[in-house]
């Protein structure tokens, strides 16, 4: 039901309050509201002497100096940018940077780019990027195109809705609502094949779709639990997470396709940082904000060169 003129302006303000504090807040050098403390995250060791001839990327960014890593930027406790210092931080910020150490380049020189969910694969594949931390879930499909070192964590597509929605508690609910997810996405692929009654709406991204959802222009955002939960703690007198996740999401680093050794030295990367502790306490000063406890990391698969 459309709420009445009156309330949706005070909406809308209230919303745009909201921002602007959030702004303000960054503007004077501190944090976004209740994102990652610097100082809960772990300090990684960067591999000295670290060699990697055979991987071309690696290979590539030596002579470059810093590494290149694509990820997103507008999806809070995985990968979020500070509008005011344009600096990056969340889970996939902080798994990027482990890698970066261990690679042998210390994360501080990253240049990190933002990357749609839609232009991942071009962006491995014409070497815009070296590899990939964005919320990337592996699938046969895509492994097509690329490389995936991983999984590093399990997540599930969801739905978020209005904190007044009372009509939509799972995907079962959709047949007529206005659903809006990312092009390019599983959530959306999902959605179209096994809901068809949903009236879909595609964005670029996700925080679009939350705009969309907070003006009344959509009846509900889909996509992985792991960034639902982000948005729903920015604002939760206003939006809400509900259900349960209804499908795996094991998310991958996503590199070159044909760079098994740069594939193999990630896989052997993140065994060695979920050993050592540091996964566990970047999860915690990150995507543990949202409440959930931090899980056991899925078994890395290291599927064979092919
Ligand atoms: N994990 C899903 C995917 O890779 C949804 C999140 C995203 O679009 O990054 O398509």
């Amino acid at each position: 039901m459309k709420p009445s003129p009156v309330k949706h302006v005070l909406r809308v303000l209230a919303l745009i309050l909201a921002l602007l504090a959030a702004a303000a807040c960054g503007k004077s050098g501190s944090p976004p509201v209740k994102g990652p403390q610097p100082e809960d995250l772990p300090v990684y060791h960067v591999a000295t002497g670290f060699q990697l001839p055979q991987s071309r990327t690696w290979e590539r960014a030596r002579k470059r100096g810093h590494l290149v890593v694509g990820v997103k930027e507008d999806q809070p406790y995985m990968g979020e940018k500070d509008p005011a210092t344009g600096t990056y931080s969340g889970f996939d910020i902080e798994i990027a940077k482990m890698m970066s150490a261990s690679l042998g380049f210390d994360p501080k020189t990253i240049e990190f780019k933002t990357i749609a969910s839609a232009n991942r694969e071009t962006a491995l594949q014409n070497g815009q990027i070296d590899y990939y931390v964005g919320t990337y879930t592996i699938n046969d499909n895509r492994k097509k195109q690329v490389g995936f070192a991983g999984p590093y964590f399990m997540a599930g597509q969801s739905l978020l809705v209005r904190k007044d929605e009372k009509d939509i508690k799972g995907p079962e609910d959709l047949a007529g609502k206005k659903v809006c997810s990312a092009a390019g996405s599983t959530p959306y692929q999902r959605l179209q094949k096994e809901y068809p009654k949903a009236v879909l709406v595609a964005y670029d991204t996700y925080s679009v779709c939350v705009d969309n959802l907070l003006t009344y222009q959509v009846d509900a955002v889909s996509t992985d639990d792991s960034i639902l939960l982000g948005y729903a703690a920015k604002v939760p007198e206003e939006l809400k997470v509900v259900g349960k996740p209804f499908s795996k999401e094991p998310y991958g680093i996503g590199v070159p396709r044909s760079d098994n050794a740069l594939r193999f030295a990630l896989d052997d990367a993140l065994a060695e940082h979920e050993k050592n502790g540091d996964w566990k306490k970047a999860y915690e000063a990150t995507l543990g904000l949202s409440g959930e406890p931090a899980p056991t990391p899925p078994p890395i698969d290291r599927y064979p060169a092919s």
